[in-house]
């Protein structure tokens, strides 16, 4: 069985945001920017806390075609969180 995605629903929506880095003006996609869950800004790769575990998320929105989007944490909000453990 052959499974053909062409010609069913809407294309995949594609947007861009920038990187909410301070000094930072990278931008790309959903696919290539990390939206922080605490803080709901995005981050390019450079600027997304490495040591957090980044996870794929996709909305059921349809009118935003069922977005999908990688979700972390950024480097300020993942030290408020280490702060706050000790
Ligand atoms: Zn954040
Ligand atoms: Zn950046």
């Amino acid at each position: 069985m052959t499974l053909t995605l062409s010609g069913h629903g809407p294309a995949p929506t594609l947007i861009s945001p920038e990187c909410d880095s301070p000094g930072c003006s990278m931008a790309g996609d959903q696919y290539t920017m990390v939206r922080c869950r605490t803080c709901g800004a995005w981050f390019c790769p450079r600027h997304v806390a490495s040591a957090e575990a980044v996870t794929l998320v996709r909305t059921v929105a349809l009118e935003l075609g069922g977005l999908s989007y990688y979700q972390g944490s950024c480097v300020p909000c993942q030290q408020a969180r280490r702060q706050n453990q000790h």
